[in-house]
């Protein structure tokens, strides 16, 4: 008899988006066409020209007798395992080798697969609200036996999680954050890095939204938890491609494991989880395609960047309108400075599911329920800011002119 793995029955609700693909597909069509998407965190806009050049000078090669490419290395090409290292890390002073770098095909993937070096019985951290993908790898990875805590983030702590009195073994964070767009101080990595090197827990730090990190402030903001002294004993990042460059389809992504990074066996001898988690990736993947890594790689030369920059600048200003155009309608909101994410205190007397049937079925816009993302998400919407600046102003005209209080 084949039994399932236990962790997949403790996951309660469908995922988030496929939810909200449902809800939609039961629309008419008529109305389905006219929809304004400000829900799920995708990008719209088309590779840039550099990479895209890049992309298809690599498929080019691949044509080619001389230049053909089978499997690469699992852990991916070195010219792009240098290039993140000098331009993500040491060009800002940060001592991170090429090979500490691993590419893969997402940091969705990866945030699941770390949990495969990971022995059972663990205790989790994992912010609430936040990306769901954490609690569902905890879920999955944890086999069942993970024990899940959930740090709110809420009003009072500005939404950012604090770490508890007991020990955690593993803890998520995602900065900036995932729903609620806000980023983390220098000062609150440094209260994490504090606790992981007492309780000696691992924290594993998504920066998929980095790139929209507000550089005027690097002081009070770090683009890297490694910023903080003592951060690379005890954390992994994860970085993609995904919202940085367009890259949600193409698929590619890294993972930062430090080698100061430690893994424990049951004799208590300790072992690199750098070194485990290359043994598992020889063993279970082998690597993201040629064309893409290419492609990856032309986001760190001049044009490249100067064209990311432009994406990125322009999207932040349509979050930033967007952003006061809600606040002038009266909505409190939060997020919108370091991602395009804006997290929209909903009116009361709607539940935030409530709230999203009540968008979707009358002003034709899709946001998030904020209850998605977690328990304290409840209350909440998050819009998302990646759409054209003009679905933007178009949303803003539809919510005008609606009335939102609830019929007693
Ligand atoms: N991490 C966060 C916080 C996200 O919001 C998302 C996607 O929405 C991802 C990771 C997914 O990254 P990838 O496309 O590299 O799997």
């Amino acid at each position: 008899m084949t039994q399932i793995n236990p962790g997949l029955l403790g996951i309660k609700d469908s995922y988030l988006f496929a939810k909200i693909r449902e809800k939609i597909h039961l629309l008419p069509q008529a109305q389905r066409k006219q929809l304004i998407n400000l829900g799920i965190g995708d990008v719209t806009g088309p590779l840039a020209p550099a990479i895209l050049s890049a992309f298809q000078a690599a498929v080019q090669e691949l044509g080619c007798k001389k230049t053909f490419r089978g499997y690469g290395p699992p852990q991916g090409y070195d010219f792009l395992r240098e290039a993140i290292a000098h331009e993500d890390y040491q060009k800002n002073g940060i001592a991170i080798s090429p090979d500490e770098i691993f590419i893969s095909d997402g940091s969705k993937c990866d945030c699941a697969h770390l949990y495969d070096v990971l022995g059972e019985n663990l205790s989790i951290g994992i912010p609430d609200p936040v990306y769901p993908a954490y609690e569902q790898a905890a879920w999955i990875g944890g086999r069942g036996k993970a024990k899940i805590h959930y740090l709110p983030c809420t009003e009072n702590n500005n939404f950012i999680p604090l770490p508890p009195e007991f020990p955690l073994d593993i803890v998520h964070l995602c900065s900036p954050n995932n729903p609620t767009g806000v980023a983390f101080s220098r000062k609150d990595f440094l209260q994490w890095v504090e606790y992981a090197l007492e309780h000696k827990s691992i924290l594993i730090v998504d920066g998929a939204y980095q790139a929209f990190l507000q550089t005027t402030d690097l002081l009070t903001f770090p683009r890297s938890i490694y910023e903080i002294p003592g951060a690379k004993n005890v954390s992994i990042e994860l970085r993609s491609f995904s919202k940085t460059a367009g890259f949600t389809g193409i698929r590619c992504a890294y993972t930062t494991i430090p080698k100061e990074v430690l893994l424990w066996d049951h004799n208590r001898s300790s072992l690199p989880f750098w070194q485990i988690w290359e043994k598992r990736q020889n063993g279970m993947f082998n690597g993201v395609s040629y064309p893409v890594q290419k492609a990856a790689q032309a986001c760190y030369t001049p044009q490249g960047k100067k064209e990311l920059q432009q994406v990125v600048k322009s999207t932040m200003k349509s979050t930033q309108k967007f952003y006061s155009d809600l606040q002038a309608l009266g909505f409190s909101v939060y997020g919108g400075t370091h991602a395009p994410y804006i997290w929209t205190k909903i009116p009361q007397g709607y539940t935030s599911w409530e709230f999203f049937d009540l968008l979707l079925e009358k002003c034709n816009i899709i946001c998030t329920p904020g209850s998605g993302f977690g328990k304290n998400g409840e209350g909440f919407v998050r819009f998302s800011a990646f759409g054209e600046a003009s679905s933007l102003d178009e949303s803003i005209s539809c919510l005008r002119s609606f009335d939102f209080s609830k019929p007693s």
